[in-house]
């Protein structure tokens, strides 16, 4: 084992969308996104402290092609907030396909931390909305609860992995992604620019636990 990865009780593990519409079948389906689940299941077996996110968006959400006339799913345009890949509708509140995935299996949880919920603006990011500036309060919980180090993985690796990772190191976490446990999208090199991202900004990218 690393020695980064000794696991202690100021360490908590953020397990990110692992939600039915971003697995085969889904709407926004992440490929091979199932495949991570007995890893991550394995991986939360081995911290006393969980979260979980749950992207939760309205219906008609900005960040849908579908809201936009004349776009398609997986273009770019830029909100007001900045820059927004457009998606397929996906994660709609209370649908089934918003739910965790059945074999999510981590019932020691201790938060499950919606986001997205806001309908003009989307957040990938479990600790702030795509304006990079309205927090979800997540950071506050973590410090509260006095954990110093968060552990991420989940999906998908370059979108909501990646800004959680590098908001909860803008924050002043130290972080971990567990690379076992994620899968991509790989929009425009999106895979590459999180790994870069990762090296630039001291986040520890490790293969598995
Ligand atoms: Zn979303």
């Amino acid at each position: 084992m690393h020695a980064a990865t000794s696991i202690t009780d100021s360490d908590v593990l953020i397990v990110v969308d692992i939600q039915n519409d971003f697995c085969p079948g889904g709407a926004l389906p992440v490929e091979r996104g199932h495949e991570v689940i007995p890893a991550v299941n394995r991986h939360a077996r081995l911290f006393r402290h969980v979260v979980l996110t749950q992207d939760w968006h309205t219906p008609g959400h900005h960040s849908f092609a579908s809201r936009h006339a004349g776009r398609k799913a997986y273009e770019a345009i830029t909100a007001p907030y900045g820059p927004q890949i457009l998606w397929p509708d996906h994660c709609v509140q209370g649908t089934p396909g918003a739910a965790f995935h059945p074999d999510l299996d981590i019932p020691h949880a201790q938060l499950i931390l919606r986001k997205g919920f806001r309908r003009e603006i989307d957040s990938y990011s479990a600790f702030y909305e795509n304006d990079h500036k309205t927090p979800t309060g997540l950071a506050g919980y973590l410090r509260e609860r006095g954990f110093t180090r968060v552990f991420i993985t989940g999906l998908a690796f370059d979108f909501c992995v990646r800004f959680s990772a590098e908001d909860a190191r803008r924050t002043g976490f130290d972080v971990v992604v567990i690379e076992e446990g994620c899968r991509g999208i790989d929009v425009d090199n999106s895979v590459a620019a999180t790994r870069q991202s990762f090296a630039r900004n001291d986040i520890l990218l490790i293969d598995a636990l």
